[in-house]
């Protein structure tokens, strides 16, 4: 990459009006990380996938999906019942999303529409990504175990 398509490159991830998830995206992609966003054929339907290292991620708004002890997460004053079975049937099926995501052997990443704030988003991509290669790690380790237990059992 040139002096200048870096230059644009940043720009575009820092320019204002762009939605916190897309930025995220971008930030993942300008570190080398390469996925595809919304695949409907997995549980849940998560927002990113990076298949090479068994992740996916999903970016979600705290109210929607009731991001605990979040001062973004408040219930409105009228209608609460409502509000709070919504919020509440919305938990349980990311919750089933995961536990089936792992039951497949994804790894699966929770970031809450409050971390990718501006003066925010920079460490929480950092944290993302530390996780993503870690789960590459462990996973790569789940390989070899399940090798070496087959060479174990030929004997
Ligand atoms: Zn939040």
């Amino acid at each position: 990459m040139t002096k200048a398509q870096r230059h644009y490159c940043m720009s575009q991830i820092h320019s204002s009006g762009t939605k916190p998830e897309v930025r995220l995206r971008k930030m993942l992609w300008h570190a080398g990380f390469r996925y595809r966003v919304n695949v409907s054929r997995l549980p849940g339907r998560p927002d990113i996938v990076l298949p090479k290292y068994r992740t996916t991620v999903f970016v979600n708004g705290c109210f929607w999906h009731g991001h605990q002890g979040c001062r973004m997460y408040v219930v409105p004053k009228t209608n609460v019942e409502y509000w709070e079975k919504k919020v509440a049937a919305n938990r349980e099926r990311d919750q089933q999303a995961w536990r089936r995501l792992e039951a497949l052997g994804w790894y699966v990443i929770t970031v809450w529409e409050c971390e990718l704030g501006a003066g925010k988003i920079e460490q929480t991509a950092e944290k993302v990504i530390a996780e993503i290669k870690a789960n590459r790690e462990k996973y790569l380790r789940g390989l070899e175990e399940r090798k070496k237990a087959v060479l174990e059992w030929k004997g």
